[in-house]
């Protein structure tokens, strides 16, 4: 089972219509229906288990410049200030603070390039700085393994993912929003070549424009519309500890295991280094597109031929308006953690850290992220469906950026000035002949 996430009510009245209907009530759905309804747009957001259940809110928590790619450095830095102000936008708490980010180097190599990307994050005013082995040792209080160094940026942050999702979604429904749980999308109905409504399996919504912001599921949603996107998922598994006391503050990365003290006196525990790839009709479908990608990455990427196979082969089809959906039948995609990288992480933990030598694990869970083959999201109109619109493919990174996400997704709906440049998001970056290519900085 997943993390306790904090409860949201739904919206007391069904709707008929709206101008916006966003699907997905996840940090990436509830940021674009927070920023659509402060700007006054009639807006329904669709969930068809609860708000935060999947990835919103098993994720590590981080909020973070640190390594990312550098074309979504000017998204990053609008959402960190976006961050900045959330307890007091959502009269909430958010479990935002300011700790700072670390990443160790375990080579020369990996230690060079942390060093260029400080180099090039500071034409984005980002001031990272490289930790040496004994100012790292000063952050890192009892750290046992010896690294090179150790990428730093003390204006990262984290928050709360079990309390952030649902405070932001209570903002939004104080400045009106409609939010609809238990509530699955079947399909997305046009007429003349343009969206005209959302079929739910408790009735038709007319609206102007629909935002896909459906995480694993995106991909089905919009293939429902007979529109591909080159997505799959990977499983990534985490635990929490019992509160135990450490004199750490950042979140820190020690290469096989990534560490965040947690509001409740816990600590969040991954690995970085141990995800597993179950293969699927999908990889197949897609390979040669995530080949790139995936050559980089081997190392930490598992590959699993199993059970989901074929379930995904067999029940994973679009929905149809009259028939009970799989969004129906999975309310909340569950996925068992991987037993191996748990006990993994806690062998490694300790032996880095002798001051978790008794932790204890509280609870453990896992979720699905979903990916794209250059790892940025698409936040864009769909060019072949008028109203159309998606923001998904956060590629195990959308909790950090996903405010900024939704504010620039709400200005393209809108057709406003965007937050940022979007053009790094289009979706039609896979057709136009972009190079598609991640990049690997950390
Ligand atoms: C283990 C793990 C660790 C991570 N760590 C970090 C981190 O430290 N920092 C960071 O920035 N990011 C992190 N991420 C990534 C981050 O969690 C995701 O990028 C982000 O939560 C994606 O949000 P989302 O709203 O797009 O998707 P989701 O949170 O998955 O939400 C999608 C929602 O759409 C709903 N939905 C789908 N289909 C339908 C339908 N037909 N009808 C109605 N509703 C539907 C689903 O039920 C779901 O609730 C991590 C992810 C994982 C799994």
């Amino acid at each position: 089972m997943g993390p306790s996430v904090d409860l949201v009510t739904s919206s007391v009245h069904f709707p008929t219509q709206a101008e916006v209907v966003v699907i997905g009530g996840g940090i990436v759905g509830v940021a674009t229906a927070l920023a659509l309804v402060k700007q006054g747009v009639s807006t329904v957001l669709l969930e068809k288990g609860t708000v935060a259940a999947e990835q919103s809110s098993r994720n590590w928590g981080w909020c973070r410049r640190t390594g990312r790619d550098i074309r979504e450095l000017p998204l990053i830095n609008a959402s960190m200030r976006l961050w900045e102000s959330m307890n007091h936008t959502t009269g909430r708490e958010t479990g935002f603070r300011r700790q700072g980010i670390i990443y160790s180097s375990r080579s020369e190599e990996q230690r060079e390039r942390h060093l260029r990307w400080i180099a090039e994050a500071k034409h984005y005013d980002i001031n990272s700085q490289m930790l040496s082995r004994s100012q790292l040792a000063d952050r890192v209080p009892g750290l046992t393994s010896d690294f090179a160094g150790a990428l730093f940026t003390e204006a990262d942050g984290r928050a709360e993912p079990q309390k952030a999702t649902p405070a932001m979604a209570m903002a939004a429904m104080d400045a009106g929003l409609n939010l609809q749980q238990h509530c699955a999308v079947r399909s997305i109905e046009r007429s003349a070549g343009r969206v005209s409504q959302v079929i739910t399996e408790h009735g038709a919504i007319s609206c102007q424009s629909v935002v896909v912001a459906g995480g694993a599921w995106s991909r089905l949603l919009l293939q429902g519309c007979g529109v591909e996107i080159p997505q799959l998922k990977v499983l990534s598994t985490v635990l929490r500890t019992r509160p135990l006391e450490a004199d750490i503050s950042s979140c820190v990365s020690l290469g096989s295991v990534a560490i965040r003290k947690r509001l409740d006196g816990g600590w969040t525990v991954a690995s970085a280094a141990s995800n597993v790839v179950d293969i699927t009709p999908d990889s197949l479908r897609f390979m040669r597109q995530f080949m790139p990608a995936f050559k980089v990455e081997r190392r930490s990427l598992q590959l699993r031929l199993g059970q989901r196979f074929i379930e995904e082969a067999l029940c994973w089809k679009p929905g149809q308006a009259d028939k009970v959906s799989i969004y129906e039948r999975i309310r909340i995609l569950d996925p068992a953690p991987d037993r191996s990288a748990l006990g993994q992480m806690v062998v490694d933990l300790r032996k880095a850290l002798p001051v978790f030598d008794n932790l204890q694990v509280a609870q453990s869970w896992a979720g699905l992220i979903d990916t794209l083959p250059d790892a940025i999201p698409v936040i864009s109109g769909v060019g072949s469906v008028s109203g159309l619109f998606v923001a998904t493919g956060f590629s195990g990174h959308g909790f950090g950026i996903a405010p900024a996400a939704g504010q620039l997704m709400a200005d393209l709906v809108q057709g406003r000035e965007p937050i940022v440049d979007a053009a790094p998001f289009r979706f039609s970056r896979f057709t136009d002949g972009e190079l598609i290519r991640a990049q690997h900085w950390l």
